[in-house]
């Protein structure tokens, strides 16, 4: 007998609900793929509001992606953009990370390379693992991609516990650092689960890695079943613009591109490809964006001390902090009356927590103002 709890889709859960409920279906939906999906932050839309809720950077991208948009060419738009690996864009990103092409994978997005590599690297019968508190998109892939899984608690101060992951199972998906504690796992750990998981793919989601933590990808030379997931979407501001990419070894590089092209040969459009090489290229400008905001998130830390938040030690674009009096549901709607966005889930652990997105320090001074009247008097306590 199987140890493995085997997770039943959210889904089928539903069905069944709402099957009991006697809410009427129509026989077409007996035999659909049903999911609950993933749900982002709000996006208010024309309003002059504080957005400190989806980790967006504040800062615009890099000069030469403004100079570069105007020169887009006109003509190459009627063309199909060329695969992503033969683009400037591939040349600039391995030149930067200082590997070869065929260790690389660009797609639209982080989510879009996460998606894929789900589809393709986790066909085991034996369960993903990844850890209870994390990115909320994992579990919806596994639901969709019908790959069983199994999620591990996080200790007591959100870290992620390496002994976990030694258990046989189907491959092994964590960021690092993690989301949506802002928790950077030390090299050494995150090598000793991708070494105790040699028979599976291990990904590293890096999505925050380059506000201030080490990146893993030197172990791509060691570890054939590694694969390091990045994106332009944070620290080089280029959210809108769907740029992710993946490093690893060429041979499982290369069954990522099987599969993507057997989905959909093109994906990264000709404007995203074009810009993206601009922000690779400016690596002053990118350095000097992610000190901005380390600095600035230092600054919050010492704010939201004062103002009786505590948090663990974040290394992402954001801090994942509670307040020792006040709960994060008040404070989540009464920021939102002032037109200040964070990010508050509705989830057990985590309800008491909210996710505060490091903005420019003109927008965190704002912030620090609306939390001095809603958390008042319970200030200051330290
Ligand atoms: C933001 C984020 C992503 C996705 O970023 P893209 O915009 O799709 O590149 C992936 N993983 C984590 C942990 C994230 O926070």
């Amino acid at each position: 007998m199987s140890a493995w709890r085997t997770i039943r889709y959210r889904a089928e859960q539903e069905a069944e609900r709402s099957a009991k409920k006697g809410i009427e279906r129509m026989k077409w939906e007996d035999n659909i793929r049903k999911i609950t999906p993933y749900t982002p932050g709000e996006q208010p839309n024309g309003r002059n509001v504080i957005k400190l809720n989806t980790n967006e950077n504040p800062y615009p991208p890099a000069p030469g992606v403004a100079d570069q948009l105007v020169m887009l060419n006109l003509d190459q738009m009627r063309l199909y953009p060329a695969f992503p690996e033969q683009t400037k864009l591939a040349e600039a990103l391995a030149k930067h990370y200082q590997i070869q092409k065929d260790q690389l994978f660009i797609g639209v997005g982080s989510d879009d390379v996460l998606s894929l590599a789900f589809m393709t690297f986790f066909q085991s019968k034996r369960p993903v693992f990844f850890p209870d508190i994390t990115y909320s998109f994992y579990d919806v892939w596994a639901d969709l991609y019908r790959i069983p899984y199994e999620t591990k608690a996080l200790d007591e101060n959100f870290c992620i516990r390496p002994e976990d992951y030694r258990q046989p199972n189907g491959g092994v998906v964590f960021p690092n650092p993690n989301a949506p504690t802002g928790v950077l796992m030390d090299l050494r750990q995150v090598e000793e689960i991708i070494e105790a998981n040699r028979d599976v793919v291990v990904i590293v989601d890096e999505a925050y890695i380059d506000f201030g933590g080490i990146s893993c990808l030197p172990l791509i030379r060691k570890y054939d079943n590694l694969l390091v997931v990045q994106t332009f979407s944070k620290s080089r501001s280029m959210a809108g613009m769907r740029i992710g990419y993946a490093m690893g070894n060429p041979k499982l590089i290369g069954y990522l591109n099987d599969v993507k092209y057997a989905v959909n040969s093109y994906t990264l459009n000709y404007a995203a490809l074009q810009l993206g090489v601009e922000a690779v290229k400016d690596e002053a400008y990118f350095r000097e964006n992610c000190d901005k905001i380390v600095t600035t998130r230092r600054h919050a830390e010492e704010a939201l001390r004062r103002l009786g938040f505590v948090f663990p030690k974040s290394y992402g674009n954001f801090i994942f902090a509670s307040h020792k009096v006040v709960e994060a549901r008040e404070i989540f709607e009464k920021l939102k009356e002032n037109d200040i966005y964070v990010r508050w889930w509705n989830k057990k652990g985590i309800d008491n927590y909210l996710r505060i997105t490091i903005g420019t320090e003109e927008q965190m001074e704002a912030l620090y103002r609306a939390l001095e009247k809603i958390c008042g008097q319970n200030s200051n306590l330290r």
